[in-house]
């Protein structure tokens, strides 16, 4: 049996349940599914990232937009671009693609998304809710994880669960999610970070590993205890002169040198990236289905 968990197949098959789903929506009468983004300026991450959204939605039957402003857009302007998607009927979710220009307050922008519309899963409102165990639109990186855990059957109650990192983005959520009362959850959480004492020693205790560091090949198999599960979420670029482009992905974890101790682990690519799209994709059939009871 292979100790790779397959993101890219998962997602494949998370595609087509969603595509299927769309089409039933359709054949009753109910509205498309359509998720707009907004792109500002063009650092390159930004516009792969996007694009990739974009392409996912056609791929499943969903409407999307795609909105983009210059680099130079004002905060008010860029406030008036989300009143309108707020006030717009036919947009079930969007999302502002972060990072966004310095002069920008993120915080502010985060906070003026309609949180019935935040499929990003970033308003505190979500979070919040998130926090309490309450039905939310979930950070789509933590959510792809859980699917993951879920439908590879990988126990998670009762187990140790280290995460390393703590975005609010990633590390937070993941740690939150991990140690609440549902199905995937019920784990014993510790949540390591830049400042943690002997971060080796508590890695080591872990069942599960969650690494969402932005460090190349950072975990290594003397950190790693024997049986241990990885989720790698780490997007790092390492030279690679044999590549075109001079360059590849690496994640957070060596995965070479951790294969032998580890039962589970996410390759990079190809592990946690895709299913962070799906998620995506899923909390805008949820958005347009009005799922949750906020
Ligand atoms: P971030 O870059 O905002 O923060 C990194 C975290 O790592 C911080 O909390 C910091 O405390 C911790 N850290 C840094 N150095 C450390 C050290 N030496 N020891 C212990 N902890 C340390 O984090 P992020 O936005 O969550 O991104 C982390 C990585 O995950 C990046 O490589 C990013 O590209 C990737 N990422 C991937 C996906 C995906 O879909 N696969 C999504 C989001 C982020």
């Amino acid at each position: 049996m292979s100790k790779l968990i397959d993101g890219k197949a998962l997602a494949a098959t998370i595609k087509e349940e969603i595509a299927q789903e769309v089409q039933e929506m359709q054949s009753q009468g109910l509205k498309t599914p359509h998720l707009a983004a907004v792109l500002v300026g063009n650092n390159p991450a930004s516009e792969a990232y996007v694009g990739n959204k974009v392409r996912s939605c056609e791929k499943v039957g969903f409407k999307s937009t795609l909105i983009r402003k210059e680099n130079s857009i004002t905060q008010g302007e860029l406030m008036d671009v989300i009143k309108d998607l707020n006030e717009n009927p036919d947009i079930d979710g969007f999302i502002v693609q972060l990072p966004l220009p310095e002069h920008i307050d993120e915080h502010a922008v985060t906070l003026a998304i309609d949180y019935k519309k935040d499929v990003d899963g970033f308003h505190p409102i979500n979070i919040g809710r998130m926090a309490q165990g309450l039905d939310s639109y979930l950070p789509a990186t933590p959510f792809g994880i859980l699917q993951m855990l879920d439908r590879y059957n990988i126990e998670t109650s009762g187990k140790h669960c280290v995460v390393i990192g703590r975005s609010n983005i990633v590390g937070t959520p993941m740690s939150i999610l991990m140690s609440r009362k549902a199905k995937v959850g019920n784990a014993t959480v510790t949540l390591t970070h830049s400042r943690t004492r002997d971060l080796e020693a508590e890695v080591k205790r872990a069942d599960i590993i969650i690494a969402a560091i932005g460090i190349p090949f950072f975990v290594t198999s003397n950190m790693v205890k024997e049986g241990a599960v990885i989720i790698d979420v780490g997007i790092n670029r390492v030279e690679d002169s044999s590549r075109k482009r001079g360059y590849r992905l690496a994640g957070d974890v060596n995965l070479d040198d951790v294969l032998d101790k580890v039962s589970y682990i996410t390759p990079v690519p190809g592990g946690v990236g895709p299913m962070t799209v799906v998620s995506l994709l899923k909390n805008t059939l949820r958005a347009a289905k009005g799922e949750i009871e906020f």
